[in-house]
């Protein structure tokens, strides 16, 4: 392709975009294929020959598009919403243009010198402590951006692994790193993301979950007891992961009452507010930051819930040279002349390349400015409410979760299979996407409000959805055998594991991502012999159960 075929096709592709977008209320929100199903339909060997753009464009849109889930449809209300806007894909297009390296100060200036800005710029939208931002008078802090939060949680757990090793080889000089490592111990409530097991993992530590009160919010009593017995039992509490708007149901840890208890044992506070930290840059919800002047790091998702594509996880940290002392290596070949008066982002997280992603972070706020974002957060706060409200108003169903941002958990009342079946329906029908979870126990549905311009319209929509699909299944007297054949539907959103996997399997990471129902397929027949949905937390139950029979 040259520059003047790029120029056409780059054309092209921006009308093939725009009339994706704007036609994506017409296609169902989740495609209705079987896995495999891309396989028969492309050539099995790359092709030896170019091949002509109208041929490639013609199979994206026949072969691709069947097996897209569409995460920017009107009625796409799982997980939490992926970032997107056309400000940002036209600063990601530059970005990829540009195409620099930016992993030091000296490969490319601006990539590095605008991500320091763009991070002082939120990180004061948000109300960060003025330690986190780099351009404030005796600051040591400042704001990076990572691929993920699950990157962001891991390197803040490495650096402080690597401080607390720091701390305790000069208390005990003779003792092996490998021993004291030994010792450490990191805590996270029952509620925060599995990013964290997944770091403590990688980081080679223990892991103590506990357990969040009544409001799924983990509170400082309970942690400083858990620390308590730990240190009587010999081990070093170094690490804390808090989290702000959990996954399941956007609840808050007590950050108020969890910090003081990490400063008293010289703990590394980090708070994960993935989603929920986009909305601080709103006044009204400062107030759920409280507590943050104890924190040692911070990370919000951009790409989630600030209309910026994926990748841009932004974090900050109160002390950069405790963050990089973990991760410093200075070979010459990435050795320049400036490395004391700049920022070298190589030194800040786990690649050493990285992308320009400063540069849609900066289209995003300079299109929309702050007062557009506060607008574009507060519209989906309002139509959660909206959904709330009618979920409250129906009395065959319950509202699981404080709704305070976007986010509304709810379930028929009754037994959690009626729940579960009310969200196979719907997701069958391919006319809204929902996934499911555990609240206190319960299963429940998330209905998260996530498309740009959502409308009272769409939550309107959805609400006559789920209200007319949970009519039909309580009004059903045969409603056992219509779930049996609605489970035979393999479905891309349900894992399907034999029984035997089921039984062998004693990591919850490898069966469970957190978010999709498992179904147990008999080994024998491979029919349904049981219409178990269930989830880490039930499993040990059912292997009781299993056993038993
Ligand atoms: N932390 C929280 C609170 C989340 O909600 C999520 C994902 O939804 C994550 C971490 C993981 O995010 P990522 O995919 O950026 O690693």
């Amino acid at each position: 392709m040259d520059i003047e075929e790029f120029r056409k096709n780059g054309k092209d592709m921006i009308d093939y975009i725009c009339e994706y977008l704007a036609g994506l209320g017409e296609r169902r929100v989740t495609p209705a294929i079987e896995p495999g199903y891309l396989r028969p339909l492309l050539p099995s060997t790359a092709p030896l020959k170019p091949e002509s753009w109208s041929d490639i464009m013609a199979d994206v849109e026949e072969k691709i598009m069947p097996g897209v889930t569409h995460w920017q449809h009107p009625r796409f209300h799982a997980y939490f919403p992926s970032g997107n806007s056309f400000p940002s894909i036209l600063g990601d297009m530059l970005s990829d243009a540009i195409g620099c390296i930016g992993f030091s100060w000296a490969a490319s200036p601006a990539c590095t010198e605008l991500e320091t800005i763009v991070l002082d710029w939120l990180g004061q939208a948000i109300g960060l402590p003025k330690e986190f931002l780099a351009f404030s008078e005796g600051s040591k802090g400042g704001g990076v951006i990572q691929g993920s939060a699950s990157e962001c949680v891991l390197v803040c757990m490495l650096s402080a692994r690597a401080q607390a090793i720091k701390k305790l080889k000069q208390q005990h000089p003779f003792v092996e790193e490998g021993v004291l490592l030994s010792k450490l111990m990191a805590y996270c409530s029952k509620e925060a993301h599995s990013c964290v097991e997944k770091a403590a993992m990688i980081c080679f530590v223990k892991l103590r979950i506990l357990e969040p009160d009544n409001n799924c919010s983990l509170r400082g009593a309970t942690l400083r007891q858990a620390m308590e017995e730990d240190v009587a039992m010999g081990q070093i509490p170094f690490f804390v992961s808090t989290t702000l708007g959990t996954t399941s149901c956007c609840s808050f840890d007590n950050l108020s009452e969890i910090g003081p208890v990490c400063s008293d044992l010289d703990v590394w506070m980090h708070v994960d507010s993935a989603y929920a930290g986009n909305a601080f840059i709103c006044e009204e919800f400062k107030p759920l930051m409280r507590g943050i002047e104890h924190a040692s790091s911070f990370n919000t998702n951009p790409n989630k819930w600030l209309l910026t594509n994926f990748d841009c996880s932004t974090m900050w940290v109160r002390d950069r040279f405790k963050l990089t002392q973990a991760l410093v290596v200075d070979p010459l070949y990435l050795q320049h002349n400036y490395s004391a008066q700049s920022i070298d982002y190589r030194h800040w997280g786990v690649p050493l390349s990285r992308r320009f992603r400063a540069l849609k972070l900066w289209f995003v706020l300079r299109s929309y400015g702050i007062d557009g974002l506060q607008r574009y957060i507060r519209n989906h706060c309002k139509l959660a409410k909206r959904f709330e409200q009618l979920v409250l108003k129906d009395s065959r169903f319950e509202v699981a979760n404080d709704v305070k941002m976007g986010l509304v958990c709810f379930r028929l009342k009754g037994e959690d299979k009626l729940t579960q079946e009310l969200l196979a329906k719907i997701n069958i029908s391919g006319q809204l996407h929902m996934i499911p979870s555990l609240v206190n126990s319960r299963y429940i549905i998330r209905f998260c409000v996530t498309a740009e311009h959502a409308t009272e319209n769409d939550i309107d929509f959805a609400w006559s959805v789920v209200s007319d699909m949970a009519a039909e299944i309580l009004s059903d007297p045969n409603n056992r055998q219509r779930r049996q054949s609605l489970l035979k539907r393999r479905l891309s959103f349900v894992r399907s594991v034999s029984r035997d996997v089921f039984q062998r399997s004693n990591s919850r990471s490898s069966l469970y991502d957190g978010c999709s129902p498992v179904i147990i397929l008999d080994e024998n027949d491979m029919e349904i012999k049981e219409d178990v949905f269930t989830f880490a937390p039930m499993k040990e139950e059912l292997n009781e159960e299993i056993k038993s029979k």
